[in-house]
């Protein structure tokens, strides 16, 4: 008898979590590493939301609470989306979750059965893929390309739905690309979607980047295209925007009070309720003026360093980096630096067993770790399935310009050190996340 039920062999994971312990490793052998691997504001949440928290706690409000959010925050959601996306919201439509991240799976459960067809992008946040193969469902990657800008467009998206196709994903601004979608790309998306989707198919739009978009952007979210609000099941949260990460706090508005219900119902089943502390805390964060400056400080600093990345990265031979329009990371390709160390050729020499667990993309990802001192993410961390081939990572400017600066010094020392990568293959430890 088999310990795991069979389904544990197909769970995912977000590697962003997993890299800290070889980040611990390379520390403990005396190696400073500048992380550059980071998915949350380096800032903190603001005075004003703490003490809101405290307050509450003081106040003795440490009970179970409504499982689907308290009514007020859930009205403060309502009406901050009502604003931003122009489309009325009744508060019974929001669900309150201990992050955006429970929607995803509150999603895949309640739309999609197995072998259903759900269409995500990659590179893309893992969990997407992570839950689709969970599931028994089949994962339809919509791979993202650089020459786009890492947008994809109404064409992408009509090849790939098809009879079986129960949902659709979205994330803007994208985590890992930076790419944003524009208005035009969505009313495309959506001409597309009314044309070709039965009208059960929904989409999931993450939309938990939504306040860091630069130069003058505005984030445009699908819902807010005539017909659309209707399929749409939009995700956000306070996790990137207010600096909340550990604070546990997202939601979901969906289409419906029903599905509102079963979202509900999956908070029962699993979390019973987010702390009502916290959610006072969010209220704070959406209502209280001054925190739209604090916001918009945050961003502007963001987009100084994303600058700043960009420049710097297009100077170092083999690697070429588009312009992020939103989020804090920057998605260069690398397959110049895979070409230049040798990097192709030491992966194709490697077992299957090996290469199946690496990449190119990978292998310099660890080189960088342990040889050079930098934290940064592999492109297999964004959604595995077809991205063979493709040659890129992940760095994050969620941490301040010196050390960014300094990060990159080290990568472009690294892009130069054939010999040292060498060395580091004949070693042959640390190819992958996790391996010694
Ligand atoms: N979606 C995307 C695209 C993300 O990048 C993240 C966090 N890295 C989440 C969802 C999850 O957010 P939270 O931490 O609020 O659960």
């Amino acid at each position: 008898m088999n310990l795991y039920a069979d389904r544990i062999s197909v769970l995912g994971t977000e590697s962003a979590f997993k890299i800290g312990d070889d980040i611990r490793q390379c520390e403990e052998m005396g190696v400073s590493v500048i992380k550059l691997n980071l998915g949350e504001p380096d800032f903190t949440s603001a005075d004003n939301i703490n003490e809101e928290a405290i307050n509450e706690i003081r106040k003795g409000n440490t009970h179970y609470t409504d499982p689907q959010g308290i009514p007020s925050f859930r009205k403060s959601i309502a009406q901050h989306v009502h604003e931003t996306r122009g489309v009325p919201v009744n508060p019974a439509q929001v669900v309150v979750t201990s992050g955006a991240k429970p929607p995803i799976s509150y999603t895949m459960m309640s739309y999609v059965n197995p072998g259903d067809e759900v269409i995500y992008p990659s590179p893309g946040f893992p969990i997407y893929e992570s839950w689709v193969t969970f599931l028994g469902a089949k994962p339809v990657p919509l791979h993202l390309e650089e020459s786009k800008g890492f947008r994809f467009d109404a064409n992408d998206l009509e090849k790939l739905i098809s009879p079986a196709t129960k949902l659709l994903i979205i994330n803007s601004p994208s985590n890992p690309t930076g790419g944003v979608l524009t208005e035009q790309d969505l009313r495309d998306i959506a001409r597309v979607i009314k044309d070709k989707a039965d009208e059960n198919v929904r989409i999931f739009s993450d939309e938990i980047y939504e306040d860091i978009i630069f130069d003058e952007r505005k984030h445009v979210s699908i819902m807010s295209i005539p017909g659309m609000a209707e399929r749409t099941v939009m995700v956000s949260g306070h996790s990137k925007s207010y600096a909340m990460t550990g604070w546990r706090l997202g939601y979901a508005v969906v289409p419906t009070v029903d599905e509102a219900m079963i979202f509900r119902q999956f908070n029962i089943n699993i979390i019973s309720c987010t702390p009502p502390f916290i959610q006072e805390a969010g209220t704070a964060a959406l209502e209280k003026p001054e925190n739209k400056a604090i916001v918009a400080s945050m961003v502007k600093e963001f987009e100084a360093r994303r600058n700043l990345v960009v420049e710097a990265l297009n100077q170092i031979e083999g690697i070429r980096c588009v312009m992020p329009e939103g989020a804090f990371y920057v998605f260069p390709n690398i397959g110049g630096v895979c070409e230049k160390l040798g990097i192709i050729e030491a992966y194709n020499n490697l077992s299957t067993k090996l290469q199946a667990n690496t990449s190119p993309s990978s292998l310099f990802q660890m080189f960088l770790l342990y040889h050079h001192g930098v934290a940064t993410m592999d492109r297999k961390s964004f959604g595995t399935i077809g991205s063979e081939g493709q040659h890129y990572l992940r760095l994050s400017t969620a941490t301040s310009m010196e050390l960014l600066q300094e990060g990159i010094r080290r990568i472009a020392l690294a892009s130069e050190d054939r010999k040292g990568f060498q060395e580091y293959i004949d070693r042959g430890e640390h190819f992958y996340l996790g391996a010694s």
